[in-house]
């Protein structure tokens, strides 16, 4: 049985499934391309023109299909994992336009979203305020009809190749979190810029911004004022579980990976598949990966029905992202030095999953809200 068998999808679902995975097979394969925001860049134009990206997209009546999402993702990260990212980063950078943006905003930006013509990017964290969100000290100070931007951002994915930047930043209405809105910042506005390109274990276009007297108009503004904190947590809650889905995607193609590296590497006069301790960890394997689906597809699907997935989303994003470091771990050491060779999938698999357990709230800050969410 499929797990798009399982009670959680509607066959639109199944549909979508089937047709991605052939999309996937036919286009793309696993590995770094030498040139990253190229490479970025072409995939966002690519699932554009296949109209992937739609469902990246909400908009007036529209709801994010959480569970379409996550197939997407689940899919695409088990053929490539920049893809994920390109396709993830249209819908985390672009969420809150969706959510909150007003006709003209979304007409402005969301229909090129979709076509992969404008890259979207999501910019929250700051050098020092990263799991503590409400530490930030960006600023925007109304003056007029426009606000002015200082401060910086940092580790914003996209950064460098956006065409467009949600910006979180202090306007003081109340301290704390709720004096934070957010703003659509365009690429090339005057007193905006990339600071720094940063490298990190599996390529992908990453940067810290940094605003000095950024002007821009108040129509630039997205939401309430003060409300920009919340708009956030709103947009992560439902990205939150994707991110899930795609260490479920890593997850899966590392038993791939293992499955055909045990059926085929001979030794010891058989194969390695043929020794009682491999079939033990392709058990451990199947395990943690079936228990990442149905937490990811339990957690998407409650969403979906319009229920609150808090702790569901959070136990999601723990188990499939730390399951999935143990699963791809396990597929490395049954490769052997062609494990760590540079190029091999698993080798690109234990570099890609990593960040997973950090970014969305680390692993722990998903400890915290499980926690407290079973103590209220
Ligand atoms: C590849 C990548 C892409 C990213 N993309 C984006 C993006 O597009 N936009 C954006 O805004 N941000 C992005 N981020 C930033 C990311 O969200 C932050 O790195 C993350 O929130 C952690 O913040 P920090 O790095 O400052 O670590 P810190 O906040 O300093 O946390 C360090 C560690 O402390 C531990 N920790 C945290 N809270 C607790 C706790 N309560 N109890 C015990 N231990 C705790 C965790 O292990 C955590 O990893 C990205 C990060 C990476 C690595």
């Amino acid at each position: 049985m499929m797990h798009t068998d399982w009670p959680f999808f509607d066959d639109k679902h199944r549909e979508l499934a089937a047709h991605l995975e052939a999309w996937c097979a036919e286009h793309l394969h696993f590995g770094h391309a030498d040139d990253v925001d190229a490479e970025c860049i072409s995939l966002v134009r690519q699932l554009g023109q296949a109209g992937w990206l739609n469902h990246a997209i909400g908009g007036e009546g529209r709801a994010i299909d959480t569970r379409a999402i996550c197939l997407l993702r689940e899919t695409l990260a088990r053929h490539n994992g920049l893809a994920d990212f390109a396709f993830a980063m249209q819908g985390l950078g672009s969420g809150a336009i969706s959510l909150d943006g007003t006709p003209e905003q979304r007409e402005r930006y969301l229909p090129r979203v979709a076509r992969g013509e404008a890259l979207a990017a999501f910019a929250l964290s700051e050098p020092e305020a990263g799991s503590d969100v409400a530490a930030m000290r960006c600023s925007a100070t109304a003056e007029g009809d426009s606000y002015v931007l200082n401060g910086e951002k940092t580790w914003i994915s996209n950064g460098g190749i956006a065409d467009f930047y949600i910006v979180f930043a202090r306007t003081g209405e109340a301290p704390g979190s709720r004096g934070i809105s957010a703003f659509i910042i365009d690429a090339g506005t005057p007193g905006f810029e990339i600071a720094e390109r940063i490298e990190v274990i599996a390529p992908h276009p990453l940067a810290r911004l940094r605003f000095s007297n950024c002007r821009v108009p108040a129509s630039q503004m997205l939401g309430v004022p003060g409300q920009g904190f919340k708009l956030a947590m709103r947009t992560l809650d439902i990205f939150r579980t994707s991110v899930a889905a795609a260490a479920l995607g890593f997850a899966r193609r590392a038993l791939d990976e293992g499955l055909k590296q045990a059926k085929e590497r001979r030794m010891f006069g058989g194969t390695l598949a043929d020794l009682p301790l491999t079939q033990a960890k392709l058990a451990d394997m199947a395990c943690t990966v079936d228990s990442a689906a149905l937490l990811v597809y339990r957690a998407a699907w409650q969403r979906d029905q319009g229920r609150n997935v808090t702790r569901e989303a959070a136990m999601a994003k723990l188990m499939a992202t730390e399951g999935a470091q143990q699963v791809i771990d396990a597929a490395v050491q049954m490769h052997g030095g062609r494990g760590v060779r540079s190029g091999e999938v698993v080798e690109s698999l234990y570099r890609e999953i990593r960040a997973l357990r950090i970014y969305e709230g680390a692993s722990e800050v998903q400890q915290l809200i499980i926690g407290k969410d079973l103590l209220r």
